[in-house]
């Protein structure tokens, strides 16, 4: 139903456009039944009266339109009006001018319309072009008094209509030239369209189209009342009606299609800016904030809103610092405010405060700010955009509290602790660490390499390089640091340090390494005491041992031939119970000697490989429980104690025997390495912690591991193996894992055979 009223409506609508126009024409027409003069006279004076309205549309609007095509036709049709009233008053029969024929009145008619479909052509050059109103009225009174003056005066204007005769071929060329010229200003006035009202273009073209029909009626007429003539002036009403239309009607019903369409236009483009600005604004994920000199909010976009919890009107208009800022803050913000607003500080200032939401909370709002200028460049107002960094100062300040926590922790620590970057740079050293050292403040150390240090071993330095943790025990000499100039010391003498290295890292990605250290210097002469202890009691021991050993012996042979089984077998185990005593003794006067620095070994140039192939045949008769295969061979001969080398390498197996019964396979790799000869005894067995790798050549250290088994031992045979291999200049490690099995590892240094 609405649709079908609608369309009813639209039609009633169309129906009187046209009309409108047909009934002005049926009225002017049936005056020709009366009076033919009359209806030219009417007709005539409709287009007249048209061309003056248009003059007086555009000269009026001339003031708010860029586009100064309505201007100038306007002009022109006020003069060709001029012509055109002369034209009516010459017609025949009006008896203005005495003295001349219908020749005049088609004269002046086809000099209007020259100048008409002329003026036509020309106008759409004005659309963007300035217009010299002043050039251009002088212009047109020029030609309009030589049309006036050629055919009125001189009478030279080309015979246009010749009595009885009718038309010359000027009138009907010309008419012809007038339709062309008016066609090519349908065509130039349609490549600028887009300057034009859509309905206003539409009408122009309309009215040309009938202006060119009226010329071709004119070009057939032969009496000036004839039906031609009749019909062309129907047209030329026509025309005149929808140039009326499109520049009189308009320019008064709707003067903002004609006149302001420039108007309209940048209006249009500015709302759809303001558009684009407002939704750029809104989408941002920052708060946009614009404060005026009295510091009243105009403008907030979205995101501000959403932050402070309020709706935009209910900020707008608003004192932002008396509102929106929490009160402690105003103070400090209004000053920069005032700098800003007076071009003291640079607008684009970082600035960050806290901002007071509907809820009573505060945000904190990291700012930039611009300032927004006059034409004049006086500073008007502030934009400010800030982004909303309350959870990024938070997660800062978390930060920067477990930070001072752990820092607390590193200053106050009992142990000392040290940092080290992959490089082996010290990069942090707490208080008790210095203390240990003796360095007063830490900026003593700075640039301390602990891979350049002669105090550490290769063997840490290798481990650390490796990204290995490794504990480690060791003298630390004032005397060589002094020599060494490693770092201002205020001690002087030796003491033992604990240091415990662990690595750190990030991601997989080593970062660097930290230590614990710890003088044991204390501890350790408890030790050497303990020692002393034991070296005098063995002593003690080894007199009594070695006769009950000799006892023993006799004792064994005196009954070898008796068949009383019991006395035999106690007699074998007093044997083997004197052999365990003796080594036990043997080892702990190796224990008494190493604490004291008396262990000494025989140097001699001896062969390795014989050695270490004489001891695994040796296990391979006493211990056929296992296989032991031998991988490598060393290509030189080495200088030491061939006696306590043997001693180790035999404790070695030993234990790899002992500690692996479920396996039957042993391997001893050999190799030379960096100048060094490298034995490594490999077993299948129960594997050692990580935790206790370390603690195995402690004395007495047995893992928990093995205590559980009940396995004999007393926890000192790799203590002085150590120590032995280290007196040798070489070092002794483990690499292990519970539960696959283990490898003991000495490296011997080749020296030159003396
Ligand atoms: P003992 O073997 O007499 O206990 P050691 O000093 O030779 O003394 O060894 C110390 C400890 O190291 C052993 O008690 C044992 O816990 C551990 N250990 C040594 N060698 C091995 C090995 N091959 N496999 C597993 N554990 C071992």
């Amino acid at each position: 139903m609405i649709f079908l009223n609608f369309a009813k409506k639209l039609r009633l609508e169309y129906l009187i456009e046209i009309l409108i126009p047909l009934s002005i024409v049926a009225v002017i027409y049936s005056s020709s039944f009366y009076n033919y003069l009359l209806f030219h006279g009417i007709s005539e004076a409709f287009a007249i009266l048209t061309m003056v309205g248009i003059f007086m549309v555009a000269w009026n609007g001339k003031r708010f339109m860029t586009n100064k095509y309505f201007l100038f036709l306007g002009i022109s049709f006020l003069f060709v009006s001029f012509i055109d009233s002369s034209h009516t008053l010459a017609y025949k029969g009006m008896g203005v001018f005495p003295g001349y024929d219908s020749n005049l009145a088609t004269q002046l008619w086809i000099g209007a319309r020259y100048l008409q479909a002329i003026s036509l052509l020309v106008a759409p050059l004005f659309i963007k072009r300035k217009l010299n109103v002043f050039a251009t009225i002088i212009v047109y009174f020029i030609i309009t008094s030589l049309i006036l003056a050629s055919t009125f005066y001189w009478r030279n204007f080309p015979t246009a209509y010749v009595e009885g005769v009718g038309l010359t071929d000027f009138k009907k060329i010309s008419e012809y030239i007038i339709s062309f010229i008016s066609f090519l200003s349908i065509l130039y006035i349609f490549k600028k369209r887009k300057a034009f009202n859509k309905n206003i273009f539409f009408l122009i073209i309309l009215a040309t189209v009938f202006t060119i029909f009226s010329e071709l009626m004119f070009t057939l007429y032969v009496g000036v009342y004839s039906f031609f003539n009749l019909s062309g002036h129907l047209l030329k009403i026509l025309a005149f009606y929808f140039f009326y239309k499109a520049i009189i009607e308009t320019g008064l019903a709707q003067p903002f299609n004609l006149l302001f369409l420039d108007l309209k236009n940048k209006e249009k483009e500015l709302t759809l800016e303001k558009d684009k600005f407002t939704q750029y604004v809104n989408l941002a994920n920052v708060i946009f904030v614009v404060i005026d000199q009295e510091q009243k909010v105009i403008l907030i976009n979205k995101k501000g809103c959403e932050i402070l919890g309020y709706r935009e009107e209910e900020i707008i208009g608003k004192n932002w610092y008396e509102n929106f800022i929490p009160e402690r803050e105003r103070k400090r913000v209004k000053v920069v405010f005032k700098k800003l607003i007076t071009g003291n500080i640079a607008p684009v200032e970082h600035f960050e405060n806290p901002i007071l939401t509907k809820k009573g909370e505060e945000r904190i709002i990291s700012w930039h700010n611009t300032v927004i200028k006059d034409k004049k460049g006086k500073i008007i107002s502030i934009l400010s955009s800030g982004e909303d960094v309350t959870k990024k100062r938070q997660i800062e300040d978390e930060l920067k509290e477990s930070e001072e926590r752990f820092k607390s922790i590193f200053i106050q620590s009992p142990i000392g602790i040290e940092l080290f970057d992959k490089e082996g740079k010290m990069i942090a050293v707490n208080k008790a660490s210095l203390k240990i050292f003796g360095i007063k403040k830490s900026s003593d150390v700075k640039g301390f390499d602990i891979f350049k240090d002669p105090n550490t071993s290769d063997f840490v330095k290798n481990s650390l390089k490796r990204g290995k943790g490794v504990r480690y025990q060791h003298i630390f000499d004032f005397e060589k640091v002094k020599q060494f100039k490693l770092h201002k010391t205020t001690k002087s003498g030796a003491i033992t340090v604990d240091t415990i290295f662990t690595p750190f890292s990030k991601k997989g990605s080593s970062l660097g390494f930290l230590a614990q250290v710890r003088e044991i210097t204390k501890e350790k002469e408890l030790e050497k005491r303990k020692d002393e202890f034991i070296s005098i009691a063995s002593h003690e021991l080894k007199t009594p041992i070695t006769s009950i050993k000799a006892f023993a012996q006799i004792l064994e042979r005196r009954f070898i031939d008796l068949s009383d089984d019991k006395s035999r077998y106690i007699i074998n185990s007093l044997n083997e119970q004197t052999d365990k005593l003796t080594n036990l003794i043997r080892d702990l006067l190796d224990v008494g000697k190493i604490g004291e620095g008396k262990l000494k070994l025989k140097k001699e140039v001896f062969d390795l490989n014989l050695l270490i192939k004489k001891a695994i045949e040796d296990f391979s008769h006493t211990h056929e429980s296992h296989k032991i295969e031998l991988k490598g061979s060393l290509k030189k001969r080495i200088v030491g104690d061939e006696g306590r080398i043997s001693q180790v390498l035999s404790n070695l197996l030993i234990n790899a025997i002992k500690y692996s019964p479920n396996s039957k396979k042993i391997i001893v790799h050999v190799k030379s390495p960096n100048g060094k000869a490298v034995i490594c005894v490999e077993d299948f067995g129960f594997g050692i912690r990580l935790d206790e790798q370390q603690k195995i050549f402690e004395r007495f250290y047995r893992t928990e591991e093995i205590e559980n088994h009940n396995l004999s031992g007393f926890g000192l045979g790799l203590y002085i193996s150590k120590e032995i291999i280290k007196r040798h200049g070489g070092e002794m490690w483990v690499e292990s894992r519970e539960g696959v099995g283990s490898k003991f590892f000495l490296s011997l240094p080749y020296q030159n055979e003396r």
